[in-house]
């Protein structure tokens, strides 16, 4: 059972060497007796920014807490049932939630697990579109930013697992969006592909308020904020009285050690903002509502996702580092086994 090690914790940005790939001789395909939870095989694991959390030493109260170096790191994936001691799952079954990164995971608490009724679609979807990242960007769009048609849209680190859906959204209700991102390619993509009315490349601006400035002459009506620090407090600038900022990520801050934080805030209380954090988890019961809506989107072509999916559990580090250096062009995933 090969296994996604983290060595010690992590200061500064992830490299690959923090990690290593161990092997676990000592697996045995089945679950002890009295267990009641399930035994999987790893289909596909989600490479996530908020995984950096868990690489440091958590200190304190928090939702996250810390990876040890005596187990795999976890986070979402696809997996396969081999064997249940759990009354809702059986063998074969499909499922994706929080799972090890490893081959195959003992889930000794598999309630949080959700099970895959719908196998039409790409399973890789259930850790993108179909999962935590695309749910967040439809409760984060429509519940926290209550979009009304017309209005002004900016999304940062647009191309992303959550941004590029925020967009395809956004331009249903008939907002004008514009989102930014960290080369051309991508840039390309959000107007070609996804049909954002523009987009700019950040590393390119020299001032990032200029920049806005460009694209909304007449101020910002909603931003879906995913990066923070300098992006956030010029987004500030160019909101428009009564705008609305859902904070759904900073990952322009995740790697420092001492977070810039926002130097703008005065201005969001003359401009009488509402800025509101989320946290998608708080949505899940939800997700089966969310899970039609967007599944008939999907069917019906009106809906496009591009992921990022590399091969193997040794390429996990590197994709889990490439998400901080915007390596990943789509959601970023891996591909354990076929299916
Ligand atoms: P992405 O797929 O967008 O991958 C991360 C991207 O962020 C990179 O490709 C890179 O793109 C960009 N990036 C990395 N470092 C920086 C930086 N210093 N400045 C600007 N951009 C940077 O990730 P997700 O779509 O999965 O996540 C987007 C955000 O949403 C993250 O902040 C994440 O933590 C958050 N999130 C929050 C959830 C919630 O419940 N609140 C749920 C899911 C995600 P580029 O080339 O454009 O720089």
């Amino acid at each position: 059972n090969k296994q996604v090690i983290l060595k010690n914790y992590i200061t500064g940005y992830p490299k690959e060497s923090d990690f290593y790939i161990k092997t676990d001789a000592t697996i045995t395909l089945k679950l002890p007796q009295d267990s009641n939870g399930v035994l999987v095989k790893n289909l596909y694991l989600s490479c996530d920014p908020y995984m950096r959390h868990l690489m440091q030493e958590i200190k304190g109260p928090s939702v996250f807490s810390s990876y040890s170096a005596s187990s795999p790191i976890t986070g979402h994936g696809v997996a396969k049932v081999l064997d249940s001691g759990h009354p809702e799952f059986k063998k074969s079954d499909l499922v994706w939630g929080i799972t090890g990164f490893e081959e195959y995971s003992i889930i000794t608490t598999p309630d949080s697990l959700f099970k895959i009724e719908h196998t039409d679609v790409p399973l890789s979807y259930y850790t993108g579109i179909l999962g935590m990242p695309g749910f967040a960007a439809y409760a984060g769009f429509f519940e926290v930013c209550a979009p009304k048609k017309g209005e002004r849209v900016f999304i940062s680190a647009a191309s992303g697992a959550v941004g590029q859906l925020v967009g395809q959204y956004a331009k249903w209700m008939g907002c004008y969006v514009v989102g930014s991102a960290g080369s051309k390619e991508k840039v390309d993509m959000l107007k070609n592909k996804f049909g954002f009315d523009d987009a700019f490349n950040y590393k390119e601006e020299l001032d990032l308020d200029v920049a806005l400035k460009r694209y909304f002459p007449e101020g910002i009506d909603i931003d879906f904020e995913n990066v923070g620090g300098k992006m956030l407090d010029a987004v500030i600038l160019n909101m428009r009285n009564h705008g609305r900022i859902a904070l759904c990520g900073l990952i322009s801050q995740y790697n420092l050690d001492k977070p810039q934080g926002v130097n703008n805030f005065m201005v969001a209380i003359y401009k009488r903002l509402r800025i509101q954090g989320f946290l998608i988890f708080d949505n899940y019961p939800g997700y089966s509502k969310y899970l039609d809506v967007v599944l008939s989107y999907i069917r019906d072509g009106k809906i496009v996702y591009v992921e990022d999916i590399a091969e193997g559990i040794e390429s996990i580090p590197k994709a889990l580092v490439g998400l901080f250096e915007g390596r990943n062009v789509g959601k970023q995933k891996l591909h354990l086994e076929i299916f």
